[in-house]
C-alpha cells in the first residue's frame, strides 16, 4: 500500500505486509539464518534475532494494531512477560502490580522476580485513592492485566496511566484478555502492552505465541534481553498467527455478541448461583468496561447452584464445550479455576479472592450462540 491503512479492520488485513516478489499471502521464511559478510554482529539475520520477513511482518502490523512504535512476537506470552519485567526491573527496584493477576505472571513475580531481590505490591484496581500510598522511592514500574482471569474485573486504565505519568513509572499492561480489538494500550497511553497470542490474537488454539508491543527505545532493550533468554517466534508459527489476525475483529465481535447472551441467559436460569461478564449491568465493574473497552469481551465465569458437585455434573452433561485451559478459540472451552490457574492455592485461599471450587470459567468460541443455549439448558435439566 502507498499510505499506510488507517482503520483497524485494513490494517488487520494490510498493515506490515511486505508483498515480496508480488506475493499476496508472504511466504513462510523457514530460515535459521540469511546470508551475512557485515562487520556489525546484530546485523546478521537470524530468528533469535527477530529479524526474520515473518516475525518482522507480523509484529510491524501488531504495532500498527494498538498505535505502538515497534513490537516483538515471542516463543510464549510468559517470555514476553519475563523479559519485559526481567528488563525494566533490577534487583532492589520495586513494583506495583494488580492483586489478580494471570496465574502464570503470579508465579513470576511472587518466585522469580521476588529471588532476584525485586519486590511488589499487590493494588486494587478500581480504588485509585489507595495506590499513591503504595509508592516507594524505589519503585519504578507498574503492572496490570486489562480484563483480569477468572472473575473478569475491569481496572481504572486512565488512572492508572496518570499514577505512572505524574511519578514516572513504566506503565506495562497485558493485553491478553482484550485483544487489541477492545483495549489499544498504546493509544489510551500505557508504555508496553504484551500478549499471550496463543488466545485470541492466533485464535485458533494450535499456537504458542506472545509479542511485546511499546515505544521503540522500550522494545530495543527488551530485544537485547531477549537475544540473551533466547525465545524468539518461529517464523512458521508467526505465518499461523498472522494469518489468524485477518479475522481477529470479526472472531472478538461474533464471540463477544454470542458470550453477552448467553451471560443474560445464564443470570435468568434458576439453577445457576451467579454470572460474571462485564458486559452485565450486574457486574462491579460494568462502568469501567463500557469506558475503557469496545466491547465486553466473550469471557464468561459462573457459579452452578449446588456447588462443586452440581458444576461437575452439569460440565459432564454437555455436548458442545470442551473441557480444556486456555481460550481465545474458535471452540468454546471451559475449565474450574479451582483445578487449573488457581490450583496451587488452598481452598480458603481461593474463596478469600472469590473462586469457589464449583466456579465454572468459560471461554465463548465461534459456534451458534443458540446451540450453545440449548446445550447449556440440557445440561441444566
Ligand atoms: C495464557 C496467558 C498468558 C501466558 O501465555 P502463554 O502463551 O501460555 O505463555 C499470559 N497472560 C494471560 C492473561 C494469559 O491468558
Amino acid at each position: 500500500m502507498k499510505n499506510p491503512p488507517k482503520s483497524f479492520a485494513t490494517k488487520l488485513i494490510h498493515a506490515g505486509e511486505p508483498r515480496i516478489d508480488g506475493a499476496v499471502r508472504l511466504p513462510v521464511f523457514q530460515t535459521a539464518m540469511f546470508e551475512y559478510d557485515g562487520d556489525d554482529p546484530r546485523g546478521a539475520r537470524y530468528i533469535r534475532y527477530f529479524n526474520n520477513p515473518n516475525q518482522i511482518a507480523l509484529s510491524d502490523k501488531l504495532a500498527a494494531l494498538e498505535g505502538a512504535e515497534a513490537g516483538l512476537v515471542t516463543g510464549s506470552g510468559m517470555a514476553a512477560i519475563s523479559a519485559t519485567l526481567l528488563t525494566l526491573l533490577r534487583p532492589g527496584d520495586h513494583f506495583l502490580a494488580l492483586d489478580c493477576l494471570y496465574g502464570g505472571t503470579h508465579d513470576l513475580v511472587t518466585g522469580t522476580l521476588e529471588n532476584l531481590g525485586i519486590t511488589h505490591t499487590f493494588i486494587t484496581g478500581d480504588r485509585p485513592e489507595t495506590w499513591p500510598q503504595m509508592l516507594r522511592q524505589n519503585t519504578k514500574a507498574v503492572y496490570v492485566d486489562t480484563i483480569t482471569n477468572p472473575l473478569l474485573r475491569v481496572s481504572d486504565h486512565d488512572a492508572l496511566i496518570a499514577l505512572c505519568k505524574d511519578n514516572g513509572l513504566t506503565s506495562v499492561i497485558d493485553n491478553t484478555f482484550a485483544s487489541p480489538v477492545l483495549y489499544r494500550p498504546a493509544e489510551a497511553g500505557y508504555d508496553l502492552s504484551l500478549h499471550s497470542m496463543t488466545k485470541y490474537i492466533n485464535g485458533h488454539s494450535d499456537v504458542v505465541a506472545g509479542a511485546i508491543l511499546g515505544g521503540t527505545e522500550a522494545i530495543t532493550a527488551i530485544r537485547h534481553t531477549l537475544y540473551n533468554l533466547g525465545s524468539a517466534l518461529d517464523p512458521h508459527a508467526a505465518f499461523l498467527v498472522n494469518r489468524g489476525v485477518n479475522t481477529l475483529a470479526l472472531r472478538v465481535r461474533h464471540q463477544g455478541d454470542s458470550a453477552l447472551k448467553i451471560a443474560r441467559f445464564l443470570e435468568a436460569h434458576p439453577k445457576i448461583e451467579r454470572v460474571i461478564h462485564p458486559g452485565l449491568a450486574s457486574h462491579p465493574d460494568h462502568a469501567l468496561a463500557r469506558k475503557h473497552l469496545d466491547g465486553f469481551g466473550a469471557m464468561i465465569t459462573f457459579e452452578v447452584t449446588g456447588g462443586l458437585k452440581a458444576a461437575k455434573t452439569f460440565m459432564a452433561a454437555l455436548d458442545i464445550p470442551i473441557m480444556a485451559p486456555s481460550l481465545g478459540g474458535p471452540e468454546t472451552l471451559m475449565t474450574r479455576p479451582a483445578i487449573t490457574s488457581h490450583a496451587g492455592l488452598t481452598s480458603e485461599a481461593r474463596r478469600g479472592l472469590g473462586i469457589s471450587d464449583g466456579l465454572i470459567r468459560c471461554s465463548i468460541g465461534l459456534e451458534d450462540a443458540d446451540d450453545l443455549i440449548e446445550d447449556f439448558t440440557q445440561a441444566l435439566r
